[in-house]
């Protein structure tokens, strides 16, 4: 029986040929395209200072779980092993679970969760269990986590029905565009590769990578912006952009003013 820890003892296996470029990289563009993990992760540091120095523990806890993912996925697809392909998948569901419980609005908490702290202990069970349940058909996890965006997206929606700042409309925008490019390369690697081997270009998981690191590149802010909107009432978010406003590219950042006090 072949260890958990070998070469392609993974359930799955993407659609880019293994071994091509390299004899100890299985996929090789799928495993350095997760570069992008490492330069969203300081971005987002660096960018949202200011919310850090106010509020730092989400934050940190958040980019500092994906660059794990970013590690954890460049093991997977340089390995296709069964421990890299948990290891990937579980560090994408416990980001998810430490940005839910930091950022979660209380306002959509269930109506028998009172506190955040409460909301915690909800997440950690909720991810304790589904961390337990993901060993059943490792194969159908990927489809379950690509299903939170859903709920991203659906309250997301339901924020900016509530909000009348362009900026923030226009970066909810990007970021879905960038998302819809991202699961469209998720699926059609997953879907039509005979397709894709047919023509010679087996990459479309590579370019996962990058757009949905693109995508979580304008939805941090958002969720920051809403963070200190709901939970930080002596300040007021600032949706700022990186290089300038001018610029026909930008990254979106928060910023915090503090609202003129009345004597
Ligand atoms: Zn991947």
């Amino acid at each position: 029986m072949p260890s958990i820890f070998s070469y392609q003892s993974a359930e799955v296996d993407w659609c880019e040929s293994n071994f091509v470029r390299s004899a100890v990289i299985a996929e090789y563009y799928n495993t350095i395209s997760n570069v992008s993990f490492f330069v969203l992760s300081p971005a987002l540091l660096y960018l949202n200072r200011q919310y850090c120095q106010k509020k730092a523990v989400p934050l940190y806890f958040v980019s500092g779980l994906l660059l794990l993912v970013g590690v954890f996925s460049m093991y997977f697809h340089m390995t296709l092993s069964y421990v890299g392909q948990l290891l990937d998948e579980l560090s994408i569901l416990w980001t998810l679970a430490v940005a839910y419980s930091f950022w979660y609005p209380q306002a959509y908490f269930p109506k028998c969760i009172k506190t955040r702290r409460h909301f915690f202990w909800l997440t950690g069970i909720t991810t304790v269990i589904s961390t337990f349940m993901s060993f059943i058909k490792p194969t159908l996890n990927a489809y379950a986590l690509n299903c939170i965006a859903f709920h991203l997206l659906y309250m997301t929606w339901k924020e900016l029905k509530k909000c009348n700042d362009r900026r923030v409309h226009r970066m909810a925008a990007v970021m879905v565009m960038w998302w819809v490019l991202a699961i469209t390369s998720w699926i059609s690697d997953r879907w039509l590769c005979w397709l894709w081997q047919a023509i010679n270009f087996p990459y479309f998981h590579s370019f996962w990578h990058v757009l949905i690191a693109m995508s979580l590149l304008y939805c941090c802010p958002l969720v920051i912006y809403f963070d200190v909107s709901y939970e930080m009432p002596s300040f007021k978010p600032k949706l700022e952009y990186w290089p300038s406003d001018s610029w026909p590219v930008v990254v979106p950042y928060v910023t915090l003013e503090e609202p003129h006090k009345q004597c």
